[in-house]
């Protein structure tokens, strides 16, 4: 497998910020059909801030869906900011390149197919998010 041209790692990086612009309405409409309504500026606040006021965010709040919604913004955070430090698109456990059609289908991905099978082998397999 190749490692990324610039062209793909920009298409990948537009397509994880279009997503982020989701979910950050996406949390936006859950809180206010919450009890947590009050705090929604609060929230806002936070989901412009870093990542530890992310972090503080998702131990504030018992929504489940929310939750969800927070950490993928977290991993989407976390893969720009690999983009920005030139590590985006290598497997964090071997250093291989992953590859940009696992990366299409996942851009958030952090490991290569090889490890990503390995550690739901051995993380038991449930639930993911698979397309
Ligand atoms: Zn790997």
């Amino acid at each position: 497998m190749n490692a990324l041209t610039p062209t793909q790692v920009e298409s990948l990086k537009e397509r994880m910020l279009t997503r982020r612009g989701e979910l950050v309405v996406e949390i936006r409409e859950k809180l206010a059909e919450s009890r947590e309504h009050s705090s929604l500026a609060t929230v806002e606040q936070r989901l412009e801030g870093g990542d530890s006021a992310l972090a503080d965010l998702i131990a504030s709040t018992d929504m489940a869906m929310v939750r969800r919604d927070v950490e993928e913004i977290r991993e989407i955070d976390a893969a720009i900011g690999r983009i920005e430090a030139g590590t985006y698109g290598e497997c964090t456990q071997c250093g291989e390149p992953i590859g940009f059609a696992r990366l299409e289908a996942e851009p958030t991905a952090t490991r290569c197919i090889r490890d990503q099978s390995r550690w739901e082998r051995e993380h038991g397999s449930g639930g993911g998010a698979s397309l």
